[in-house]
C-alpha cells in the first residue's frame, strides 16, 4: 500500500493526538487496545469513501472499530447484500 498507507497513518496519529472519545457513540476509546480488538480506535471516514467521501484528514473522526463497522453497514447496506448471493436473489 505504501504512500497512502502513511498519509493514514500520520492522520491517524493526528486524530489521537487529544485522546478523543469516539465521534460516533461518545464514549471513551481506549487507545491501549491491541489491533482488532472491539474497542480499538479506528478512523471513521465522515462521509464513507463509498458515497464519495474524500481520504482526507477533514473527512475523518476517531471511533471504536465497533461503532465504525455498526456505521458502515448502515450506510453502505447494499455491500451486505452482494456479499451474500442468497440476500442479493431475494429482491
Ligand atoms: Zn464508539
Amino acid at each position: 500500500m505504501g504512500r497512502s498507507t502513511t498519509i493514514r497513518d500520520r492522520h491517524r496519529a493526528i486524530i489521537a493526538k487529544g485522546r478523543p472519545p469516539c465521534a460516533l457513540c461518545g464514549e471513551e476509546i481506549d487507545y491501549a487496545l491491541p489491533y482488532l480488538d472491539p474497542g480499538e480506535y479506528v478512523v471513521d471516514h465522515i462521509v464513507p469513501l463509498s458515497k464519495g467521501g474524500t481520504d482526507k484528514l477533514e473527512n475523518k473522526q476517531p471511533a471504536h472499530r465497533r461503532c465504525n463497522r455498526a456505521k458502515g453497514d448502515r450506510v453502505d447496506g447494499r455491500h451486505i447484500l452482494r456479499r451474500s448471493g442468497s440476500l442479493a436473489r431475494a429482491r
